[in-house]
């Protein structure tokens, strides 16, 4: 043992990794070429089938070299995810519904009026006397640092929610209140997914599961589906899919930007898929209360490695006060928890008075829910009478129609349509490869949008000519 012995390692270990390196810019090489190809064939830059059979065989050098077989799949997915930027140009337009929002915003501040049909946030407004705790909570000392998973009898007040809702029984335990719906997906990602790892998520959808896959340095595996199929995916694609093994699976019913939810028997399928491939489930039901059929929770299916993310910003109108909550396994409740608290330390306490006030008031989820489906009902009529084609959505606060054939640009359409006529819509690429469709909020009242979907509707027929 030398000081000799030990520099003469590095000085090796040094040679392997450029040897890496230089195999991986060839690899990149090739890939670029591959991609010429494929397009020149009119193919596809993702073949999901060939990354199946090159993972199997992976699987097999790896073995035969002594490599850990999940550190192998994982420096793979690294690499496909790689050859995939390489090889995939920008199809879409890259206008996004967030472009559009700001826009608007800028219009408003001009002094003049918008019709903001590409808001994702309820207009209702919390309930006064949540309201009332909050500002009674902040004053009466609860204001202090408080649990990472959030107070005690908060969590037991959801426990006792969802026991009547859903008829599911959870420990406090596997509770974590988060700030908002947004920070518990973020949360589930981040507890599940680690680099090279692949995430699911089922287009059209909400951008934010995407990002956090990527945030997580993982790939995300789309499964895109179609207005024809009603939006569901079909079971050849779920498998398909899930033949790539990939750790998490998002899933959003009611769903943002379809409105479609699942019935219970296509819920237990999709869960037993997962299961089957021991995936982990992340079922985001913040439409839980805007459900006009009867409404499923993937918790219902008993599946251990399930997730679910829910919020008070639909059910109580709560967006501002920024609170949600995760359920999970106790073992990934308890890591959620921890990054929470490196982050945050908890949500402010007055804020989880505020929301226990909520939890315990049934009746405002239940008005919030029937005037998003009396809206989504009206906007539905409209679009009847212009031959629209979409799916009626059975919850949600969304519609989400084709407005064009192949080939049309709605990022441009709604662009053009909020600088003409000064209503947003969020364009259809904003949630997948939707070029052709557009998202029509309601959460905004009546009056507006009756307006603005009218002035939207005239603007679709003279884009029709
Ligand atoms: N999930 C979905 C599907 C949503 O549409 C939203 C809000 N747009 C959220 C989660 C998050 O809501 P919040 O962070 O306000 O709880």
């Amino acid at each position: 043992m030398s000081m000799d012995e030990v520099k003469s390692l590095r000085n090796e270990i040094r040679e392997v990794t450029e040897e890496i390196l230089r195999a991986i810019a060839k690899r990149n090489r090739l890939a670029e070429r591959l991609g010429q190809l494929k397009s020149a064939l009119g193919m596809e830059a993702v073949d999901l089938e060939a990354e199946a059979e090159l993972r199997t065989h992976i699987a097999k050098t790896a073995q035969e070299n002594g490599l850990d077989p999940e550190q192998a799949q994982r420096i793979l997915s690294l690499l496909i995810q790689e050859a995939v930027k390489i090889q995939q140009p920008q199809k879409t337009s890259r206008i996004t519904h967030m472009d559009i929002f700001r826009r608007a915003k800028q219009i408003e501040m001009s002094g003049e009026k918008v019709y903001h049909l590409e808001v994702g946030e309820p207009d209702f407004g919390a309930p006064t006397h949540v309201g009332e705790t909050l500002s009674w909570a902040a004053l009466n000392g609860y204001a202090a640092y408080g649990e990472a998973k959030g107070r005690p009898e908060l969590r037991n007040a959801i426990k006792e929610l969802l026991r009547e809702r859903i008829g599911v029984d959870v420990s406090p335990e596997q509770i974590v209140v988060t700030p908002g719906g947004r920070f518990a997906v973020y949360l589930a990602a981040a507890a599940t997914l680690r680099p090279g790892d692949q995430g699911v998520v089922i287009d059209p959808s909400w951008p934010l599961y995407k990002q956090v896959v990527e945030m997580m340095h993982s790939r995300t595996l789309k499964l895109h589906t179609t207005v024809e199929d009603g939006w569901r995916p079909r079971r050849e694609d779920i498998e398909r899919v899930l033949k790539q093994k990939p750790r998490t699976i998002f899933i959003n019913y009611p769903n943002n930007p379809t409105g479609i939810t699942l019935k219970p028997a296509e819920m237990s399928e999709l869960v037993e898929e997962a299961r089957r491939r021991d995936a982990y489930l992340v079922s985001d039901e913040v439409y839980m209360d805007y459900c006009f059929t009867e409404f499923t929770s993937a918790l219902q299916s008993g599946y251990e490695k399930t997730i679910i993310i829910n919020s008070f910003s639909k059910s109580w109108g709560m967006t501002g006060y920024r609170i949600g909550y995760l359920i999970a396994s106790r073992e990934v409740a308890d890591r959620a928890a921890r990054i929470l608290s490196q982050l945050v330390t908890c949500v402010p306490e007055f804020i989880q008075m505020a929301a226990i006030k909520a939890v315990r008031d049934s009746e405002t989820p239940k008005q919030y829910g029937d005037t998003m489906r009396r809206r989504l009902e009206m906007v539905c009529k409209e679009l009847d009478k212009i031959g629209s084609n979409y799916v009626k959505p059975d919850g949600g606060m969304y519609v989400f129609p084709k407005i064009g054939d192949k080939g049309f640009d709605s990022a441009q359409f709604s662009l053009n349509l909020l600088e003409r006529s000064r209503v947003a819509v969020a364009p259809g690429t904003a949630f997948g490869d939707y070029p052709e469709y557009i998202r029509i909020s309601v959460g905004l009242g009546e009056e507006d949008l009756r307006r603005g979907l009218q002035i939207l509707i005239e603007n679709l027929q003279q884009s029709r000519g």
